[in-house]
């Protein structure tokens, strides 16, 4: 778009919506904090529309956590906190919007649909000039049948449907009245809202890119879809731990308490396993130790459930964008005997890990009654993570 075709355009802001937890993607992140190429799920959007010549602000409706992770706003982008319902999120960005003139142009989006291009934005933008909102769609490939229980009904006609994408285009003063029209009927999108006064919603081609992140699957085919290099890189670490044991204490090994004379001390639960497995998978990412992030001298850690650090470590891998392969574990003790817990141990660390079972390897050996894990009075344990991590 020219410098002088710019100067004739109303103002345009862009509403983005980023306020969902998103945890049904099980990326162990919320999903628009996930890892898309070097960047969040979510900064890709920012980054289009800060980018488009045309955009001259934006509100961001996130959380607290998702605005630190975030970091740094474009000039001219302010924040809006998000509400229950989608809906409640944009009338949220409406309000915070409230010096804007109701002859601008606005764009709600949805941070879970990463690829906007600039070619979209302008389409919108073209299509106001005629029409008070238009949406992007596209057809729809497949045969389209009713379900019937268990059965196949009726073809429905798809050539008369079509896939609603976002962003949405509005007339700002538009939406402002499809918003306080609307305050009890809840509806999926604006352009719902904006219909309901009666109002024409044009509809421009969409854009595959505009793919919505719902499942984990969808990273990598939104990594396709937007030319992002998949090439990852193997990465080992290793893991060892001590904890000595003392009567009187509960013993916590693997995720799981075994009934025992004596347990571990130490500050947390002195889980000896998985505070070597969280060593390991912390070194295969090169991202410090257990104590580097859970420093014993923190009170809150007392007493802690290991499960927590294992968790934390397995989150900083989806983080990454990368996914754990294998985690073998082995247990240096001679009592109480491993063998009978070693499933309950693997179902365990595969549940925190969110990996399936065969991924998951729990061993167990005595010392030959050598040393100080042969005299009881502690026991150790190894571990070794696989991971894979993009390629950077
Ligand atoms: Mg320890």
């Amino acid at each position: 778009m020219t410098e002088s075709a710019l100067s004739l355009l109303p103002r345009v802001a862009v509403i983005l919506l980023a306020g969902g937890q998103g945890t049904r993607a099980g990326l162990g992140v919320p999903k628009q904090l996930a890892m898309l190429g070097a960047k969040p799920v979510l900064r890709w959007s920012v980054d289009a529309f800060a980018e488009h010549p045309a955009v001259g602000g934006g509100v961001l409706v996130a959380n607290d956590d998702v605005m630190a992770a975030l970091g740094d706003l474009p000039d001219g982008w302010i924040s809006a906190d998000p509400g229950v319902e989608r809906q409640q999120s944009v009338a949220n960005a409406l309000a915070a919007l409230a010096d804007w003139e109701d002859g601008a142009f606005v764009l709600v989006h949805d941070a879970a649909r990463p690829g906007v291009a600039a070619a979209v934005i302008d389409r919108l933008l073209a299509a106001l000039h005629d029409t008070e909102a238009a949406i992007p769609t596209l057809p729809v490939p497949d045969t389209l049948v009713e379900q019937v229980g268990h059965l196949a009904g009726e073809v429905v006609d798809r050539s008369a449907l079509a896939r609603v994408q976002t962003p949405q285009a509005f007339h700002l003063g538009t939406l402002r009245r499809a918003h306080a029209e609307a305050v009890e009927a809840a509806a999926t999108d604006d352009a719902q809202l904006v219909r309901r006064l009666g109002v024409a919603v044009a509809t421009i081609p969409g854009d595959a890119r505009l793919h919505k992140l719902t499942y984990a699957e969808d990273m990598a085919i939104l990594a396709g879809l937007l030319g992002i290099g998949t090439m990852m890189r193997t990465a080992v670490g290793m893991g060892y731990d001590v904890h000595r044991l003392v009567s009187d204490k509960p013993l916590w090994i693997g995720g799981i308490e075994i009934a025992h004379s004596h347990g571990l001390e130490g500050h947390s639960d002195a889980d000896v396993a998985l505070h070597a497995l969280t060593d390991a998978i912390l070194g295969a990412l090169g991202d410090g130790d257990i104590g580097d992030h859970f420093p014993p001298s923190d009170p809150q850690w007392r007493g802690a459930a290991s499960h927590r650090f294992l968790g934390f470590a397995a989150e900083r891998v989806a983080a990454r964008g990368g996914r754990i392969d294998h985690a073998d574990l082995t247990i240096i003790a001679e009592a109480p005997k491993i063998g009978p817990h070693r499933a309950a141990m693997r179902a365990r660390i595969a549940e925190i890990l969110a990996i399936p079972l065969e991924r998951v390897s729990v061993k167990a050996t005595t010392t030959e009654r050598l040393g100080f894990t042969g005299r009881r009075e502690g026991i150790a344990a190894q571990a070794v993570a696989t991971l894979q991590l993009p390629e950077n």
